[in-house]
């Protein structure tokens, strides 16, 4: 199958079942074209995405399906670009984690108004990625590609790992070389090819471009360059759960990290759809993104009041957010001045410190990733940017046993010989 990169029009009718996915629809000008491997307008090369048919439901019935479907991300299977027996299919099954009352987390950072951590390192390969990835598997399959494959800063690599393995593909993914081990290993052991690039994500990204055109990439599915309109669309799960687990209730706040800004932008899709539906109240709610400062193009353009983002390049311990050219940089900067958000970075050692606040009062250990985004939390409140005494839902979206070298200094608290002196004379009583 040859792989096109900007979308023909000459075909008129979706070949395809992916559900209630009615065509690809151009984010800037609006040009539609039927559902494709494609990612790109052919008329002004704005990105695609997907347009869906949601008229013929009712919204009581729709909530009472969706209420009634399985404790995974195929609940919102109506809302999604999968075929509607999609739960039956080998898939990872990722989704539905746990929404934390995150009360003592909240005290110590001075929120009233409720705070829930939205804990995605309970999927299948301990990040936000397994959803992402379920959607592109589907749409690979509709479309007859054998080899999955992505770019990807770590969690991704994992991720299509894995699904490829249960859903009998082949995989090869690539990945800068200097990754951490826990993801390193993380994506390798599912048997898949994995590649190291020597380079950083901008570069592995580029090169997956180059291997899209030319007849080494044939028939390959790269989840997040040419099945990236159907990738994306995983990350709206996010904005469903977290709306039914507040029953069925708009939050006031979230913060959300941002690696390409895609899922930022789809968690606003998510919450847009849950309105027009009428499964929620409309009311307001603000978007926050949060970036390490060592990679904080979106961040610095947002605090510059730039509309465009300059591209930077990472040096930062959060390595799976490190993305110096963020495709979706310019929407987030819309959804965060839209909604009254913000976008808010942080450095290192403030990542760190809040790995460890997080660990301290919830229990909950959390990769970088989500230093990041409990490290702005309190940033945000601090400077008064945040509220409060509103909702705030913050996200953890990996799991910290994949970034262990970033909490190293974190040991022992004493070595004892096995008796009762020995332990009096360690001072703990
Ligand atoms: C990929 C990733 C994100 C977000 O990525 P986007 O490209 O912005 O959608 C957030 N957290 C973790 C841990 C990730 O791996």
């Amino acid at each position: 199958m040859a792989v096109q990169t900007v979308a023909s029009t000459t075909d008129t009718a979706n070949s395809v079942d992916l559900g209630p996915a009615a065509a690809l629809s151009c984010r800037e000008c609006g040009h539609r074209v039927p559902l494709g491997p494609v990612f790109a307008c052919e008329e002004c090369f704005g990105p695609l995405e997907i347009a869906y048919d949601f008229s013929a439901y009712d919204t009581e019935e729709l909530r009472k399906r969706i209420e009634a479907g399985p404790a995974n991300i195929w609940r919102y299977a109506p809302l999604l670009p999968v075929p509607a027996d999609v739960a039956t299919k080998p898939n990872l099954n990722p989704g539905w984690t746990k929404l934390v009352q995150a009360d003592n987390l909240a005290r110590e950072l001075g929120v009233t108004g409720g705070l829930y951590v939205k804990d995605d390192s309970g999927n299948p390969t301990h990040s936000f990625k397994d959803r992402v990835v379920a959607q592109a598997l589907e749409a690979a399959r509709a479309f007859g590609f054998t080899t999955l494959s992505c770019s990807s800063t770590g969690n991704l690599a994992g991720a299509v790992g894995a699904a490829a393995a249960r859903a009998g593909f082949r995989s090869c993914v690539f990945i800068p070389h200097d990754l951490e081990q826990g993801k390193i290993v993380m994506a390798a052991v599912y048997g898949g090819e994995l590649v190291g690039i020597e380079g950083n994500y901008d570069d592995v990204n580029r090169f997956c471009s180059e291997l899209i055109g030319d007849p080494a990439g044939e028939g390959w599915g790269f989840v997040n360059v040419n099945l990236r309109p159907y990738y994306a669309e995983g990350s709206k799960t996010l904005a469903y759960e977290i709306c039914e687990q507040l029953g069925w209730r708009l939050p006031d706040q979230l913060v959300v990290p941002i690696a390409s800004g895609s899922q930022l932008t789809k968690i606003d899709k998510g919450l847009q759809e849950l309105i027009k539906l009428g499964l929620v109240e409309d009311k307001p709610y603000k978007i926050f993104g949060a970036q390490a400062e060592g990679c904080s193009p979106v961040s610095t353009a947002f605090k510059a009041g730039h509309d465009v983002v300059r591209p930077q390049k990472p040096n930062t311990i959060a390595k799976s957010l490190a993305i110096g050219n963020p495709a979706d940089g310019p929407y987030v900067l819309d959804i965060a001045r839209r909604t009254g958000g913000a976008v808010e970075d942080v450095t290192d050692a403030q990542v760190v410190e809040a790995i460890k606040l997080l660990a301290r009062t919830e229990g909950i250990f959390a990769e970088t990733a989500g230093g990041v985004t409990v490290g702005v939390t309190k940033k945000l409140i601090e400077s008064g940017a945040l509220d409060p005494s509103l909702t705030t839902v913050v996200l953890n979206t990996g799991d910290g046993l994949k970034t262990l070298d970033a909490v190293a200094g974190t040991g022992l608290t004493a070595t004892i010989r096995p008796s009762l002196e020995s332990f009096r004379e360690a001072g703990l009583v």
